[in-house]
């Protein structure tokens, strides 16, 4: 078992994170609880700038909002000079209610309404990624209208998929997202940006995959981006200013897992800028790295309940949370590793399997894992948790969604408060044919 950022064990052995007894987080805010470790959140979004330092190139390094999105996580962004890509209102709407500054906000997503675009237009964000022809001509429309200029930046799909080991290049690429490459469409949608009134187009945009580790895919995409630029200089006399190649940089869950170090992907995405643009056109280089900016430096802590034995077949012990809070197992079969944080020293002696405790037989956290031999009480910590847990959280079963705490130098402090009973019925309505007389249920 891998211990990440801050963590260690005590001398009670207990598993401590940010300097706080998790036996005493889950006393103090109950269980399950999303715990993060503000200094390693911190500690990754300072090696993606040093890096890109490094490299001498001008940058920007977006956090993928949709990986953990919290008022809290918005601050920690905006404080670290940081950019954000948002992907909806609601993602658009936290960062400003967090004060995060909006000349530094990207706006992605396949199909924004033109509320969105209007909310984006009114609140100044930096840019839109924009992903197709309808939203180009309602974009210019919304931004002449309102006597105002957005600044765009085209989202291509390169034909370029890298998974975890491996990319495919794909040639004619069958995605929901962007302006496809091979066919020209690319092209004609800088031709209309340059025609159309209220649009400015910084460059391009895209996005590989996730969870990859190894760098010849970003080395492809940026090749096949620089062609594109070279193209459509010569066309139109277009010079492109911004590169965005999008986030998927892989994390550790378990021990299989390689992912190469953050200065070997940007140094790789540097080197292949360089060699393909000349000295005076290299335009800004930007990443979006969500999952390895927060995914490691969350940890689930769970109070184990019941505990099944099936003879000869199979050992369960349940949680009181489970797909509601982390579908990802279920969704993708992703696995992930646990400990006992109340008894770290000792040592394993029991395969057994996590379950939750919501009505769905796949509802499984963790398919055989080793650990010493588990009681009731005892409390678990499922590791590497902080992305997409928190933010695809649900209620299924009528859950409540788990507090979320930020620990940092023996501080611990609630950043999104467990949900209530009465936030589960809080949009809940019966209509009058359904009260009886008296108006009672
Ligand atoms: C999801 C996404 C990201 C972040 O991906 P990670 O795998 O979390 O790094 C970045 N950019 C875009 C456009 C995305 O859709």
């Amino acid at each position: 078992m891998r211990l990440r950022g801050t963590s260690q064990f005590n001398d009670q052995g207990h598993l401590e994170i940010g300097g706080c007894d998790t036996v005493e987080l889950a006393e103090q805010f109950g269980t399950p609880l999303y715990i993060m470790d503000e200094w390693m959140i911190r500690q990754r979004m300072r090696e993606y700038m040093q890096a890109f330092q490094k490299t001498g190139l001008a940058f920007q390094v977006a956090y993928a909002s949709k990986a953990f999105s919290t008022l809290a996580m918005c601050r920690l962004v905006a404080e670290e000079g940081l950019h954000l890509d948002v992907v909806s209102d609601g993602e658009l709407f936290t960062a400003l209610k967090a004060g995060f500054p909006a000349e530094r906000i990207y706006f992605h997503g396949n199909n924004k309404t033109r509320e969105e675009l209007e909310m984006g237009l009114d609140a100044g964000i930096g840019w839109f990624v924009v992903d197709n022809f309808n939203e180009l001509s309602m974009l210019s429309s919304l931004a002449y209208k309102k006597g105002l200029t957005a600044r765009v930046l085209l989202r291509t799909t390169p034909g370029v998929e890298a998974h975890t080991h491996t990319y495919i290049q794909t040639g004619q690429e069958d995605s929901k997202f962007g302006f496809n490459l091979a066919s020209g469409q690319v092209h004609k949608a800088v031709e209309r940006c340059l025609q159309y009134k209220g649009l400015k187009v910084d460059g391009f945009h895209c996005h590989i995959g996730s969870q990859i580790f190894e760098t010849d895919g970003f080395r492809l995409a940026v090749q096949k981006l620089v062609t594109l630029s070279e193209e459509c200089r010569n066309l139109f006399g277009f010079q492109t200013r911004i590169l965005n190649l999008g986030g998927g940089f892989g994390i550790r869950y378990n021990e299989e897992d390689r992912p190469m170090s953050v200065d070997q992907y940007i140094f790789a995405i540097a080197e292949e800028i360089r060699s393909g643009f000349s000295e005076k056109d290299i335009p800004q280089v930007v990443v979006e790295p969500g999952r390895s900016i927060v995914g490691e430096a969350g940890t689930t802590l769970y109070r184990v309940g019941t505990i099944k034995q099936i003879p000869g077949v199979r050992k369960y012990i349940s949680v009181d949370g489970g797909m509601n809070d982390n579908p990802r197992p279920a969704l993708y079969r992703a696995s992930y590793e646990a400990i006992l944080a109340n008894r770290t020293s000792e040592q394993p002696e029991e395969t057994v399997s996590v379950a939750g405790k919501l009505c769905e037989s796949g509802d499984m956290l963790i398919w055989d894992i080793d650990l010493p031999h588990v009681k009731s009480g005892d409390l678990l910590a499922v590791t590497c948790t902080g992305a997409y847990n928190y933010s695809m959280a649900n209620n299924y079963n009528r859950l409540r969604r788990p507090a979320v705490v930020f620990v940092r130098d023996g501080y611990s402090d609630v950043v999104v408060r467990r949900e209530s009973m009465e936030d589960l019925i809080k949009n809940d309505r019966i209509p009058n044919r359904l009260l009886t007389p008296n108006g009672q249920c």
